[in-house]
């Protein structure tokens, strides 16, 4: 176990947000430091290239419905007519083993996470425009424009609990976006609690035992 804990982080944005490319390029870039990404557990089919595990634990109704009365979740909601969780145990195993977690989850699995944890980093990630919102849901251009309105619509829901964060960045060009991210991670780790810990030796070195 580690004698300094892990950061808790979460980041929540709306479909066409680009917060998994972000999220993905931040553990890449930092491969070398104690970061992770939780793999929550969905009720929702795999879309393909996806791989039970890696992207999702995939698991049924029953199955979800038994977590939550076990009390093995430690925030769940439903989304979009599925159900997404986060399991507990991992969760704080690896914040215990001194690694940083990011949740990757809607506003209302972090409005449980503040809760619990409120020295958690909650982070929303706002597309850059509206027009630029639409463009990234409109996709492939397959979908019919009730479709796209519907998507619009679920985004604009997301949207109105960006008050409910903590930070606030806008994903106008990837690389600045990314580099808010990072600054924001490096300031949660500067934070007293867990600096004390880690410069104890220094702290006792400069200070009699009763100012540390
Ligand atoms: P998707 O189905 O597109 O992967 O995810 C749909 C939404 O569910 C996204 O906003 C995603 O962040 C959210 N989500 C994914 N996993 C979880 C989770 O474990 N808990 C909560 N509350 N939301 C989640």
């Amino acid at each position: 176990m580690s004698p300094v804990a892990g950061n808790l982080f979460i980041l929540a944005a709306p479909s066409g947000g680009g917060k998994s490319s972000l999220i993905k390029a931040l553990l890449e870039k930092h491969a070398d430091q104690n970061m992770q990404v939780s793999v929550s557990l969905t009720t929702r089919a795999p879309r393909p290239g996806e791989e039970n595990g890696k992207h999702y634990h995939f698991v049924d109704v029953a199955r979800f419905k038994q977590e939550i009365a076990d009390g093995t979740l430690f925030e769940w909601a439903e989304v979009f007519g599925n159900y997404y969780g986060t399991s507990r145990t991992v969760i704080e195993q690896t914040l215990q083993q001194g690694i940083d977690v990011f949740l990757d989850i809607d506003w209302q699995g972090a409005r449980q996470v503040k809760q619990q944890i409120p020295d958690a980093s909650a982070i929303f990630i706002l597309p850059p425009s509206e027009d630029e919102l639409r463009k990234r849901l409109t996709g492939r251009g397959q979908d019919s424009q009730e479709v796209i309105e519907q998507r619009m619509a679920e985004a604009r829901a997301e949207i109105s609990h960006y008050a409910e964060f903590d930070y606030l960045v806008v994903n106008d060009e990837f690389d600045h976006a990314l580099a808010d991210l990072e600054r924001i991670v490096l300031t949660q780790r500067l934070r007293l609690g867990p600096q004390r810990a880690r410069h104890h030796e220094l702290l006792a070195s400069l200070l009699p035992d009763d100012r540390r």
